[in-house]
């Protein structure tokens, strides 16, 4: 390996690497982009909602050569207990048409092509290789040790964005070891069904696609979500919950997306359909307050490496490619004033505070602790809501009026008045006052 002194490194060709590295080869930057993977994107697991904004601000109108699946013309939230779904959801005429609000990705697909873009833009990509840790020289880092023979390289600045693990800032200390209560463990299949089968299943026409998010029955009562999206000849079905809550309940990963799949109103919707790539992964979900450090001497993180995640509005790679972008745009003024120190990189923190990211995560910082000290609102609330439906829906000869007084002594029962009232407090402290 080159012995040169680069003017970046930057760790990780997720979508915060790829997007820092292409900013700063554009600019006409010399710098490395370090991936383990055998190429961008083996190993990368996201449900698969991703958002046009980010990379429209990148590449303009990426969607024209990017290898997308579907753009998502509808969004739907399903309730599930036990045999039973409450569902609404909203689609629009609007996201039919060019430029699109979203679409379905595979990261596999989607990481290659998005590496590649930097490496034309000038960036140096090198796979197959794990960044092993920093090099400092006293406080400041100066390179990266990597799994190479030879494989020291130096550079002015390092941007750390090898995801949630971030095995590098750990070991750095710039970092704190994950807690369980601050990640969710996700798993996800993506099984495959004819392209005319996903268009009839789901009431779709061409490249139009759609996604789920599931509550209740799909993580058996624990804090998070199951998922289902549409992609041009497969489904990403996928659930994931707190890791703090699969040991508190003792529950398996593995059991809950069987049961998830084998849900009456999930079941007929993958009917026929096989099981090509099953993945498990952990999303960042501390929020605001788990945020750390985010640049020093000589480094800057960047991404799911950094919490950077918005998991009430199932929002990260956004999130990732903006912080690699701001991350990048940092650098490119450091090296204006040849000022790599953490003085000089600190106005990554301003450009953060500026964006939507910081901002979106501020005024969610309570969220994960509402959650995390309500979880009967992933419980409760779905019982009571399919249960209260079948009341309503069911017309047997009771009477309106003996149904309502059913439908409240159920409410009072399940959830309390006192109780619902306090709920709705805190909930509308965490979601609208806090700030
Ligand atoms: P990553 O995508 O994790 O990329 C990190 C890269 O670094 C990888 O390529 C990895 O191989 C590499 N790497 C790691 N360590 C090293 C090392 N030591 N040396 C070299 N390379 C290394 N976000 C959305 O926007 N929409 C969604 O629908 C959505 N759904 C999700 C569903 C699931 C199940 C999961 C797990 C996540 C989901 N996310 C979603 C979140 C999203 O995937 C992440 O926020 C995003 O991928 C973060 O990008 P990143 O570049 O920071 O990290």
């Amino acid at each position: 390996m080159s012995e040169e002194k680069f003017d970046a490194i930057v760790i990780g060709a997720g979508p915060a690497g790829s997007a820092a590295s292409y900013v700063l080869a554009k600019a006409g930057l010399n710098v490395v982009l370090l991936e383990r993977g055998e190429y961008p994107g083996a190993k990368n697991v996201m449900g698969g909602v991703f958002y046009r904004s980010a990379l429209d601000k990148l590449i303009p109108e990426f969607w024209k050569e990017a290898p997308l699946e579907r753009h998502i013309i509808e969004q739907r939230l399903w309730i599930l207990d036990n045999d039973s779904a409450f569902k609404v959801g909203y689609g629009s005429e609007k996201f039919s048409k060019e430029p699109y609000n979203c679409f379905t990705v595979l990261r596999a697909k989607f990481d290659q092509w998005f590496a590649k873009k930097a490496e034309d833009a000038g960036a140096f990509l090198i796979a197959e290789t794990l960044a092993e840790d920093l090099i400092f020289d006293g406080n400041k880092v100066i390179g990266v040790k990597t799994g190479r023979e030879d494989g020291d390289l130096y550079a002015d600045v390092v941007i750390i964005a090898d995801g949630v693990n971030s095995t590098i800032a750990k070991k750095a200390k710039f970092r704190e070891d994950l807690k369980t209560k601050n990640v969710a463990l996700a798993v996800k299949e993506i099984i495959s069904l004819p392209k005319e089968k996903i268009e009839d299943r789901f009431n779709l026409q061409g490249n139009e696609g759609v996604t789920i998010e599931i509550v209740g029955k799909s993580t058996d009562g624990m804090i998070g979500t199951g998922f289902l999206y549409t992609n041009k000849d497969s489904i990403s079905i996928g659930v994931g919950a707190l890791l703090s809550d699969f040991a508190k309940n003792n529950k398996s990963p593995n059991d809950l997306i069987e049961a998830f799949k084998s849900h009456p109103a999930v079941k007929p919707l993958l009917a026929g359909g096989e099981t090509k790539e099953y993945m498990a992964h952990l999303i960042p979900e501390g929020g605001y307050d788990v945020i750390p450090k985010l640049y020093g001497d000589g480094w800057l993180i960047a991404g799911d490496a950094g919490m950077l995640v918005n998991s009430v509005h199932r929002e990260g790679s956004n999130l990732a490619i903006t912080s690699g972008r701001l991350a990048a745009e940092t650098v490119l003024k450091a090296k204006e004033k040849a000022d790599f120190t953490s003085n000089s990189l600190s106005l990554y923190r301003q450009l953060l505070e500026q964006s939507f990211i910081l901002k979106d995560l501020k005024k969610y910082r309570k969220i994960p602790e509402l959650f995390e000290k309500n979880s009967h609102f992933f419980k409760l609330y779905p019982e009571f809501i399919n249960e209260a439906s079948l009341e309503f829906f069911t017309i047997d000869g009771t009477s309106k009026q003996e149904k309502l007084k059913k439908i409240i002594k159920l409410f009072r029962e399940k959830i309390s008045i006192s109780r619902a009232l306090k709920d709705a407090w805190q909930f509308f402290y965490a979601f609208m006052l806090s700030r």
